[in-house]
């Protein structure tokens, strides 16, 4: 190829337990997939899930910092789990659904709830409270074939040793098959594309020199993100 300038890197994320890393396509989230998130949120219930996207290059794997990002004063934890899928699909069903996840990550939705509530106000897109530069901390990838029961597994996210959000992935509204369903009525789904899966209540704001300790506990092992907002 006779590039201009060189090509951005590939990003792509360790797998557990492999040498091999899972290079990254897209990135898709899921707002309001918790009830009490929606509530605190001050939202009823959905009929369907929605989605939004954040850039490839807002993913940081596994950081010890974090910038605290320009344009805010109010930055905003949201602590999720990732889908990981590895198999191109479009208008699946859940069956086909199922077949198309290699695995999961643990993730954080960093927003900046100042910015997008304005945004909101104004009935403008939101996008650049949610797809900021590392707005996207993502630990290593683990296979599904690794977990025994991905509904079982606990998300927790602590602030300064402070526990502020909980959750069970069963409690999920719209469940991890049924997200990708919805998904893939919109776009072709493909090897490569990552789903954050909305997030549980106790939402609250990290500020400067704090440190965000997050866990999906799978049972089998323990995924963690440990950064410091700088
Ligand atoms: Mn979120």
């Amino acid at each position: 190829m006779n590039y201009l300038f060189a090509p951005q890197p590939i990003i792509s994320i360790p797998i557990f337990g492999s040498g091999q890393t899972f290079p990254v396509r897209r990135i898709y989230c899921v707002g309001r997939n918790y009830a009490e998130h929606a509530m605190e949120m001050g939202h009823s219930k959905l009929k369907a899930p929605f989605f939004f996207s954040k850039p490839t290059d807002a993913l940081v794997i596994n950081p010890e910092t974090i910038d605290y990002p320009a344009m805010t004063s109010e930055l905003h934890h949201e602590v999720e789990l990732v889908i990981a899928i590895e198999k191109s699909g479009f208008e699946v069903d859940m069956e086909q659904a199922e077949q198309m996840i290699y695995g999961y990550a643990l993730g954080i939705d960093l927003t900046k709830r100042d910015l997008q509530n304005d945004y909101k106000k104004q009935a403008r897109p939101w996008d650049l409270a949610k797809g900021f530069d590392q707005s996207a901390p993502i630990s290593s990838i683990i296979p599904k074939s690794q977990v025994n029961n991905i509904e079982e597994t606990q998300l927790q996210l602590m602030v300064n040793g402070n526990l502020k959000q909980q959750g069970q992935i069963k409690q999920m509204i719209w469940s991890i098959a049924e997200i990708i369903v919805a998904l893939s009525k919109h776009i072709e789904l493909k090897a490569g594309d990552l789903i954050f899966s909305g997030t549980p209540s106790g939402v609250s704001e990290i500020k400067k020199g704090q440190t965000v300790k997050a866990t999906l506990n799978t049972i089998q092992l323990d995924l963690n993100l440990n950064f410091t907002v700088k």
